[in-house]
C-alpha cells in the first residue's frame, strides 16, 4: 500500500485548501473525492448562488433601480435559463481552476468514496479500487441539505415538486409561485434571487426573525426591503404538510394554508460523518457532527476533521483557516482554532454583513457592549 503523509478526504474548500497547503509545505497529500472537486461550495453552494444573486442585482439595476444616475435601459429582462448556463460556466471554470492547484502543488487526486480502517496500527484510507496508508487523515467530506420529516414533504421530492439548494440550481424554469421553507441565510438569498426573477415567493420560518442568529435590526430592514420587492414572509409558523400544491402551516395557534407550485426546503445542512469505517474506528461524533478540539483533532490520534463535517460554524472560509489549523498541527507548529470573530454575508441587494457576536448575543452573555450607527451615506459611493 503506498503511503502519504496527509490523505484528505473531500475535495470542497477545506480539503482542497488544506491539501495545497500540506504539499506546500512539503508533505506527501493523497486527496480522494467521491463527486466533484470544489464540493458544495463551487457546485451546488456559494458560487452557484452568488452568480444567481449578480445577475439578479444586475437585472434590478437595468430594470429601474439605477435610475437615478441616469443610467436607462430598454427591454430589459432575465431568462433565467440563460443565468443557469452561465452559472455553470462559472461552476466548471472555478472546479477546473481548482483541479489546476492541486495538480501544481503535486497533491494525488483519486476519485472514489474514502472509507477508513487500520492496518496494524496504521491508518488506511480505501476507495472502490485502492487501498493508502496515510500517517495523518484529514476528514473534510462537508454536508448535505436536510429533506425535514414534514408529512407529503418525500412524495413531493419524488416528484420533483419539492427540492433542496441541490436541485434548485439545476432548475431552468421560474416557478410561478415558489414556497420557501426556512428564512435563514441560504432561504433568505433565495428568496431574493426568485422574487426578482419572477416568482411569487412565499417564506415560512419557524422563528421569530429571518437570517439566523444574525443580528435582528439588521435582519429586519433586509426583510423589509424583500417585502417591499413582493416576498411573503410568515415567521414563527411550523409547516405541518406540503402536499399537491398546498402548503399547511400553523400561525398563531391556528391552521393557515397557501399554494405553491415548487416548493424549497432550507431547514439546515447536516454533517457528512457517514463515512464507513469511522465508527469501528471510535471517531467521537455528536449529533451526527465529528468532535473536535482546537487544533481539528479528532479524539482517535492522526484522524483530523475540519469544515461543515465537524458542524461547528458551516461557512466556506472558516473550512479554508480550520485546514490550515489541522496541516500546521501536523507540521508541530502551535496553531489554534477561534471562532470569536467569524465573518458572514447575505449577498442580497442590499448587502449586509457581520461579524463575531451579535447586539442579542452580547445581551445573552452579559457582555458589555456599546452601538454606533453610521449612515451608508457616509460613503459618497452609496449616496441614496
Ligand atoms: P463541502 O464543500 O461539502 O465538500 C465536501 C466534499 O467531500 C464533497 O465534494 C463530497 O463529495 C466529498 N465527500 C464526502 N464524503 C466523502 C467520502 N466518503 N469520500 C470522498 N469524498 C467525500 N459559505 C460561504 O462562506 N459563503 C457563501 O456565500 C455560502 N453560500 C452557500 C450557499 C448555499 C446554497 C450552500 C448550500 C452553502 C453555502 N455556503 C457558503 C456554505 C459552504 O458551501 C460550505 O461551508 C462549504 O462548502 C464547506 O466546505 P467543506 O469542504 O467542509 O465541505
Amino acid at each position: 500500500m503506498q503511503e502519504f503523509d496527509v490523505i484528505v478526504i473531500g475535495g470542497g474548500p477545506a480539503g482542497y485548501n488544506s491539501a495545497e497547503y500540506a504539499a506546500h509545505h512539503g508533505k506527501s497529500v493523497l486527496l480522494v473525492e467521491k463527486k466533484n472537486l470544489g464540493g458544495t461550495c463551487l457546485n451546488v453552494g456559494c458560487i452557484p448562488t452568488k452568480t444567481l444573486l449578480y445577475a439578479s442585482k444586475v437585472y434590478h439595476y437595468a430594470n429601474g433601480a439605477g435610475k437615478p444616475y441616469g443610467v436607462t435601459a430598454k427591454e430589459v429582462s432575465l431568462d433565467h435559463a440563460a443565468v443557469i448556463q452561465k452559472k455553470n460556466e462559472v461552476v466548471k471554470t472555478l472546479v477546473q481552476g481548482v483541479a489546476g492547484g492541486l495538480r501544481r502543488k503535486k497533491v494525488r487526486v483519486v476519485n472514489g468514496t474514502a472509507k477508513l480502517s487500520k492496518d496494524n496500527g496504521a491508518l488506511v484510507v480505501s476507495t472502490e479500487k485502492e487501498s493508502f496508508i496515510g500517517k495523518n487523515v484529514i476528514i473534510a467530506a462537508g454536508s448535505s441539505p436536510v429533506v425535514p420529516p414534514i408529512e407529503g414533504v418525500k412524495e413531493e421530492f419524488e416528484k420533483g415538486t419539492v427540492m433542496t439548494s441541490d436541485e434548485i440550481l439545476d432548475m431552468t424554469e421560474i416557478p410561478k409561485k415558489l414556497l420557501i421553507v426556512g428564512g435563514g441565510v441560504i432561504g433568505f438569498e433565495m428568496a431574493a434571487y426568485f422574487q426578482e426573477a419572477g416568482s411569487r415567493v412565499t417564506v415560512i420560518e419557524m422563528m421569530d426573525k429571518v437570517l439566523g442568529p444574525n443580528d435582528r435590526e439588521v435582519s429586519l430592514l433586509l426583510q423589509q426591503e424583500l417585502e417591499k420587492r413582493g416576498v411573503t414572509f410568515y415567521l414563527s409558523c411550523g409547516v405541518t404538510k406540503v402536499a399537491n400544491g398546498v402548503v399547511t402551516f400553523v400561525r398563531d395557534g391556528k391552521i393557515d394554508v397557501a399554494a405553491y407550485d415548487k416548493a424549497l426546503m432550507c431547514v439546515g445542512r447536516r454533517a457528512n460523518s457517514n463515512i464507513e469505517g469511522l465508527a469501528e474506528l471510535g471517531v467521537r461524533t455528536e449529533r451526527g457532527a465529528i468532535v473536535t478540539d482546537a487544533q481539528m483533532r479528532t479524539n482517535v490520534p492522526g484522524i483530523y476533521a475540519i469544515g461543515d463535517v465537524n458542524g461547528k460554524v458551516m461557512l466556506a472560509h472558516v473550512g479554508y483557516r480550520e485546514g490550515e489549523v489541522a496541516v500546521n498541527t501536523i507540521l508541530g507548529k502551535q496553531d489554534a482554532m477561534s471562532y470569536d470573530a467569524v465573518c458572514g454575508v447575505v449577498y442580497t441587494s442590499p448587502e449586509a454583513a457581520f461579524v463575531g457576536m451579535s447586539e442579542e448575543q452580547a445581551i445573552e452573555s452579559g457582555i458589555p457592549y456599546t452601538v454606533k450607527k453610521v449612515s451608508v451615506n457616509f460613503s459618497g459611493r452609496h449616496v441614496e
